[in-house]
């Protein structure tokens, strides 16, 4: 699934360790194929794009990421960051999916929620979970979510984002609890 459909983050921990930079790098900042954060990757594809600009080699067409489909590169708008010098989503995809944006109160919440003393290995385990929910989900067919146990948001207390405080529950039962705590006070 794209990071720009809908549902991207039910089923993807939003965040993860640059390879290169090693910092932790959120889903705005994230390429979600990619190991290394957008500023990283984009001084990679620059050099990347010079490098062909040099040897003559121009895109004549590309296969859009989103529909799939050859297009021609003037269907495709400039991007600079990346190693063709075109997006990878044709313009009629782009425009379709800038929408679906991933809710960036939800982020700001989940940003503030992670403690600064998070690990790489605490990292990987809450990517667990996501990987959890999708395979239960495709596994049952009912859908499965992430969930924070303690919640992020809630009025008298605020959970944190830590591997300790997630679960995995399905979609009705994640509707029916809210922004409330299942666990005991
Ligand atoms: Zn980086
Ligand atoms: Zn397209």
């Amino acid at each position: 699934m794209k990071p720009n459909t809908p549902h991207y983050l039910d089923t993807h921990y939003p965040a993860g360790i640059c390879t290169k930079c090693k910092q932790i790098t959120y889903y705005d900042d994230f390429i979600w194929n990619s190991s290394t954060c957008r500023p990283c990757k984009k001084i990679a594809n620059e050099a990347y794009r010079i490098k062909n600009a040099a040897k003559g080699i121009t895109v004549a067409s590309q296969i859009c990421s989103s529909c799939t489909e050859l297009k021609p590169a003037s269907m495709f708008a400039a991007s600079r960051g990346n190693p063709t010098g075109l997006q990878y989503q044709c313009k009629v995809c782009h425009s379709l999916n800038t929408t679906n944006k991933p809710n960036s109160k939800y982020m700001e919440t989940l940003k503030r929620s992670t403690p600064p003393w998070i690990t790489e290995e605490m990292m990987q385990i809450m990517q667990g979970f996501y990987t959890i929910a999708k395979q239960l989900t495709s596994i049952t067919g009912v859908k499965y979510e992430v969930d924070h146990i303690k919640a992020l948001n809630n009025k008298t207390s605020c959970g944190l984002n830590v591997p300790w405080n997630l679960q995995v529950i399905t979609k009705s039962e994640n509707a029916s609890k809210g922004n409330r705590d299942l666990s005991p006070p």
